[in-house]
Protein backbone atom coordinates (compact mmCIF):
# COMPACT_ATOMS: atom_id res chain seq x y z
CA UNK A 1 0.00 0.00 0.00
CA UNK A 2 1.29 3.48 -0.69
CA UNK A 3 2.50 5.27 2.35
CA UNK A 4 1.69 9.05 2.91
CA UNK A 5 4.68 11.12 3.35
CA UNK A 6 4.07 11.36 7.61
CA UNK A 7 4.37 7.24 7.30
CA UNK A 8 7.16 7.55 5.65
CA UNK A 9 9.06 9.63 7.49
CA UNK A 10 8.46 8.01 10.55
CA UNK A 11 9.33 4.72 8.63
CA UNK A 12 12.18 6.09 7.41
CA UNK A 13 13.95 8.34 10.59
CA UNK A 14 13.26 4.68 12.50
CA UNK A 15 15.11 2.72 9.95
CA UNK A 16 17.73 5.41 9.41
CA UNK A 17 18.18 5.66 12.77
CA UNK A 18 18.62 2.08 13.50
CA UNK A 19 20.84 1.80 10.66
CA UNK A 20 23.22 4.84 12.20
CA UNK A 21 23.21 3.40 15.30
CA UNK A 22 26.89 2.52 16.68
CA UNK A 23 26.41 -1.79 17.53
CA UNK A 24 28.53 -4.10 18.36
CA UNK A 25 29.41 -5.16 15.30
CA UNK A 26 31.62 -3.36 13.11
CA UNK A 27 31.20 -0.21 11.04
CA UNK A 28 30.09 -0.91 7.52
CA UNK A 29 32.02 1.41 6.14
CA UNK A 30 35.70 1.67 8.20
CA UNK A 31 35.11 -1.68 10.24
CA UNK A 32 36.02 0.15 13.71
CA UNK A 33 34.16 -1.70 16.23
CA UNK A 34 31.92 0.70 18.06
CA UNK A 35 30.13 -1.29 21.73
CA UNK A 36 27.73 1.25 22.48
CA UNK A 37 24.52 -0.47 21.54
CA UNK A 38 23.17 -3.53 19.63
CA UNK A 39 21.58 -3.01 16.63
CA UNK A 40 20.42 -5.85 14.11
CA UNK A 41 21.00 -4.12 11.19
CA UNK A 42 24.28 -2.83 9.29
CA UNK A 43 25.71 0.09 11.15
CA UNK A 44 28.23 2.93 11.37
CA UNK A 45 30.39 4.06 13.84
CA UNK A 46 30.08 7.32 15.07
CA UNK A 47 32.81 9.37 12.99
CA UNK A 48 30.96 7.52 10.02
CA UNK A 49 27.75 8.93 10.88
CA UNK A 50 28.85 12.40 11.32
CA UNK A 51 30.55 12.53 7.78
CA UNK A 52 27.39 12.60 5.97
CA UNK A 53 27.08 15.85 3.97
CA UNK A 54 23.02 15.81 4.38
CA UNK A 55 21.71 18.68 1.70
CA UNK A 56 19.37 20.03 4.89
CA UNK A 57 18.63 23.91 3.08
CA UNK A 58 17.47 23.65 -0.92
CA UNK A 59 18.80 26.78 -2.69
CA UNK A 60 17.48 26.36 -6.32
CA UNK A 61 13.89 24.59 -6.64
CA UNK A 62 14.36 22.66 -9.56
CA UNK A 63 17.35 20.81 -9.30
CA UNK A 64 18.04 21.09 -5.14
CA UNK A 65 21.13 22.27 -4.90
CA UNK A 66 22.11 23.79 -1.75
CA UNK A 67 23.65 26.57 -3.39
CA UNK A 68 23.40 29.36 -6.19
CA UNK A 69 22.40 27.31 -9.44
CA UNK A 70 23.46 28.25 -13.12
CA UNK A 71 22.30 25.06 -14.89
CA UNK A 72 18.70 25.12 -14.59
CA UNK A 73 18.26 29.08 -15.76
CA UNK A 74 20.11 27.55 -18.45
CA UNK A 75 18.10 24.49 -19.57
CA UNK A 76 15.26 26.24 -21.69
CA UNK A 77 12.48 23.09 -20.82
CA UNK A 78 13.06 20.49 -18.37
CA UNK A 79 11.23 17.46 -19.08
CA UNK A 80 10.98 16.83 -15.13
CA UNK A 81 9.49 18.62 -12.74
CA UNK A 82 12.56 19.12 -10.03
CA UNK A 83 15.26 16.44 -8.37
CA UNK A 84 16.05 16.36 -4.84
CA UNK A 85 19.01 14.56 -3.48
CA UNK A 86 19.80 13.26 -0.30
CA UNK A 87 23.47 14.10 0.19
CA UNK A 88 25.94 16.47 -1.11
CA UNK A 89 28.40 14.16 -3.69
CA UNK A 90 31.91 14.84 -1.45
CA UNK A 91 34.90 12.86 -1.29
CA UNK A 92 33.16 10.39 1.81
CA UNK A 93 30.21 9.82 -0.69
CA UNK A 94 32.43 9.14 -3.61
CA UNK A 95 34.44 6.23 -1.86
CA UNK A 96 30.47 4.69 0.00
CA UNK A 97 29.38 4.63 -3.67
CA UNK A 98 32.47 2.94 -5.11
CA UNK A 99 32.46 0.54 -2.24
CA UNK A 100 28.92 -0.69 -3.31
CA UNK A 101 29.19 0.41 -7.43
CA UNK A 102 33.12 -0.48 -8.11
CA UNK A 103 33.65 -3.50 -5.11
CA UNK A 104 30.56 -4.69 -4.71
CA UNK A 105 29.89 -4.00 -0.94
CA UNK A 106 26.26 -5.03 -1.43
CA UNK A 107 26.48 -4.69 2.55
CA UNK A 108 25.73 -0.61 1.69
CA UNK A 109 22.47 -1.15 -0.57
CA UNK A 110 19.99 -0.87 3.01
CA UNK A 111 22.24 2.34 3.83
CA UNK A 112 22.20 4.09 0.47
CA UNK A 113 18.67 2.91 0.27
CA UNK A 114 17.52 4.71 3.22
CA UNK A 115 19.56 7.76 2.65
CA UNK A 116 17.95 8.47 -0.53
CA UNK A 117 14.61 7.55 0.91
CA UNK A 118 14.78 10.72 3.04
CA UNK A 119 15.08 12.44 -0.46
CA UNK A 120 12.09 10.65 -1.53
CA UNK A 121 10.16 11.32 2.21
CA UNK A 122 11.25 15.02 1.89
CA UNK A 123 10.06 15.53 -1.66
CA UNK A 124 6.57 13.60 -0.78
CA UNK A 125 5.96 15.94 2.30
CA UNK A 126 7.19 18.94 -0.02
CA UNK A 127 4.42 18.33 -2.56
CA UNK A 128 1.70 17.47 -0.35
CA UNK A 129 1.60 20.29 1.28
CA UNK A 130 0.85 21.90 -2.04
CA UNK A 131 -1.53 19.58 -3.20
CA UNK A 132 -3.39 16.96 -0.93
CA UNK A 133 -4.04 14.66 -4.07
CA UNK A 134 -0.40 14.97 -4.77
CA UNK A 135 0.62 11.45 -5.44
CA UNK A 136 3.02 9.32 -6.89
CA UNK A 137 2.08 6.34 -9.50
CA UNK A 138 5.42 4.81 -10.08
CA UNK A 139 8.72 4.43 -10.06
CA UNK A 140 11.13 3.98 -12.90
CA UNK A 141 15.01 4.32 -13.01
CA UNK A 142 18.04 5.54 -15.26
CA UNK A 143 19.12 2.36 -17.18
CA UNK A 144 22.74 1.78 -17.85
CA UNK A 145 23.69 0.01 -21.04
CA UNK A 146 24.24 -3.91 -21.68
CA UNK A 147 27.96 -3.30 -21.37
CA UNK A 148 28.50 -1.89 -18.01
CA UNK A 149 25.81 -3.78 -16.50
CA UNK A 150 28.17 -7.34 -17.36
CA UNK A 151 31.26 -4.89 -16.28
CA UNK A 152 29.56 -4.22 -12.51
CA UNK A 153 26.84 -7.16 -12.52
CA UNK A 154 24.03 -4.69 -11.44
CA UNK A 155 22.49 -1.42 -11.76
CA UNK A 156 22.88 0.75 -8.78
CA UNK A 157 19.81 3.26 -9.70
CA UNK A 158 17.63 0.02 -10.73
CA UNK A 159 18.81 -2.02 -6.88
CA UNK A 160 18.09 2.05 -5.04
CA UNK A 161 14.93 2.54 -7.19
CA UNK A 162 13.50 -1.60 -5.70
CA UNK A 163 14.22 -0.29 -2.66
CA UNK A 164 12.46 3.04 -2.74
CA UNK A 165 9.85 1.14 -4.09
CA UNK A 166 9.53 -1.91 -1.39
CA UNK A 167 9.82 0.92 1.28
CA UNK A 168 6.87 3.05 0.01
CA UNK A 169 4.99 0.70 -1.23
CA UNK A 170 5.11 1.94 -4.53
CA UNK A 171 5.24 -0.06 -7.89
CA UNK A 172 8.50 -0.21 -9.96
CA UNK A 173 8.68 -0.31 -13.46
CA UNK A 174 11.76 -1.25 -15.92
CA UNK A 175 11.03 0.90 -18.99
CA UNK A 176 14.03 2.73 -20.26
CA UNK A 177 17.02 1.62 -22.35
CA UNK A 178 20.14 2.70 -22.73
CA UNK A 179 20.55 3.12 -26.66
CA UNK A 180 24.45 3.05 -27.04
CA UNK A 181 27.80 2.83 -24.59
CA UNK A 182 28.94 6.71 -23.61
CA UNK A 183 32.36 7.44 -22.53
CA UNK A 184 32.59 8.25 -19.21
CA UNK A 185 30.13 11.72 -17.94
CA UNK A 186 33.16 12.48 -16.28
CA UNK A 187 35.62 13.10 -18.85
CA UNK A 188 33.12 15.08 -20.78
CA UNK A 189 32.73 18.67 -21.06
CA UNK A 190 29.16 20.32 -20.52
CA UNK A 191 28.25 20.64 -23.91
CA UNK A 192 29.58 16.96 -24.73
CA UNK A 193 27.13 15.71 -22.38
CA UNK A 194 24.07 17.61 -22.64
CA UNK A 195 24.33 16.60 -26.88
CA UNK A 196 25.33 13.31 -25.81
CA UNK A 197 22.51 12.28 -23.27
CA UNK A 198 19.73 13.78 -25.59
CA UNK A 199 19.73 10.28 -27.85
CA UNK A 200 21.14 8.17 -25.31
CA UNK A 201 18.02 6.93 -23.73
CA UNK A 202 14.75 5.57 -25.53
CA UNK A 203 11.59 3.47 -23.79
CA UNK A 204 11.13 0.43 -24.04
CA UNK A 205 7.03 0.58 -25.49
CA UNK A 206 5.52 -3.25 -24.56
CA UNK A 207 7.50 -2.66 -21.21
CA UNK A 208 5.35 0.55 -20.64
CA UNK A 209 2.20 -0.94 -22.34
CA UNK A 210 2.78 -3.42 -19.80
CA UNK A 211 3.15 -0.78 -17.09
CA UNK A 212 -0.13 1.00 -18.42
CA UNK A 213 -1.85 -2.57 -17.57
CA UNK A 214 -0.90 -2.49 -14.29
CA UNK A 215 -1.31 0.41 -13.05
CA UNK A 216 -4.29 1.42 -14.76
CA UNK A 217 -5.68 -1.95 -16.53
CA UNK A 218 -4.59 -0.72 -19.81
CA UNK A 219 -7.67 0.47 -21.35
CA UNK A 220 -7.56 3.66 -21.53
CA UNK A 221 -11.84 4.28 -20.63
CA UNK A 222 -11.21 2.19 -17.74
CA UNK A 223 -8.72 5.09 -16.42
CA UNK A 224 -9.89 5.66 -13.01
CA UNK A 225 -11.71 9.43 -13.25
CA UNK A 226 -8.51 11.15 -11.90
CA UNK A 227 -7.02 10.95 -15.35
CA UNK A 228 -10.15 11.82 -17.10
CA UNK A 229 -10.33 14.55 -14.87
CA UNK A 230 -6.85 15.89 -16.43
CA UNK A 231 -4.82 14.63 -13.49
CA UNK A 232 -1.30 14.22 -14.39
CA UNK A 233 0.24 10.72 -13.93
CA UNK A 234 3.40 11.31 -11.73
CA UNK A 235 6.34 9.19 -12.18
CA UNK A 236 9.39 9.04 -9.47
CA UNK A 237 12.47 8.54 -11.44
CA UNK A 238 15.40 7.09 -9.73
CA UNK A 239 19.09 7.51 -10.00
CA UNK A 240 22.68 7.62 -8.12
CA UNK A 241 24.10 10.66 -8.62
CA UNK A 242 22.56 14.27 -10.32
CA UNK A 243 25.71 16.08 -11.84
CA UNK A 244 24.01 18.71 -14.56
CA UNK A 245 20.64 16.92 -15.09
CA UNK A 246 21.29 16.12 -18.58
CA UNK A 247 20.63 12.31 -17.40
CA UNK A 248 17.66 12.45 -15.94
CA UNK A 249 16.32 15.25 -18.49
CA UNK A 250 17.08 12.82 -21.42
CA UNK A 251 15.48 10.04 -19.42
CA UNK A 252 12.32 12.04 -18.88
CA UNK A 253 11.59 13.23 -21.99
CA UNK A 254 12.08 8.74 -23.10
CA UNK A 255 9.40 8.35 -20.53
CA UNK A 256 7.41 11.02 -21.87
CA UNK A 257 7.79 10.18 -25.61
CA UNK A 258 7.33 6.29 -24.93
CA UNK A 259 4.05 6.87 -23.03
CA UNK A 260 2.83 8.77 -26.19
CA UNK A 261 4.01 6.13 -28.53
CA UNK A 262 2.44 3.68 -26.21
CA UNK A 263 -0.97 5.45 -27.29
CA UNK A 264 -1.44 7.62 -23.94
CA UNK A 265 -2.14 10.84 -23.91
CA UNK A 266 -2.06 11.69 -20.97
CA UNK A 267 -0.55 14.97 -18.85
CA UNK A 268 2.91 13.64 -17.03
CA UNK A 269 4.47 14.45 -14.42
CA UNK A 270 8.21 13.52 -13.51
CA UNK A 271 9.92 14.02 -10.27
CA UNK A 272 13.67 12.60 -9.75
CA UNK A 273 15.58 11.87 -6.79
CA UNK A 274 18.75 10.91 -6.49
CA UNK A 275 21.74 9.96 -3.69
CA UNK A 276 23.79 12.65 -4.41
CA UNK A 277 24.46 16.46 -6.07
CA UNK A 278 27.46 16.91 -7.52
ZN1 LIG B 1 33.05 3.86 10.53
ZN1 LIG C 1 19.34 24.20 -10.26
Amino acid sequence: MRKSWSQLFFKSMHNLLALLRPSTSTCLICGRNDHRTVSALPSLCSECRESIPWISRIHCPICGRPERCGDCGRRHAAAFICNRSAVQYNDTIRQWLALYKYRGHEGLEPLLGELLLTAYSGLLQEFSQRSKLFRIDAVVHVPVSTERLHERGFNQAERLAAYIAKQSGLLHFDILRRARHSQKQSFKTRGERLRDSRELFVSNVPAILKMMDRLFGGDVSAMPARLNSGESVRFLLVDDIYTTGSTVNACARAVREGVNWAGFQMHIEIYTITLARS
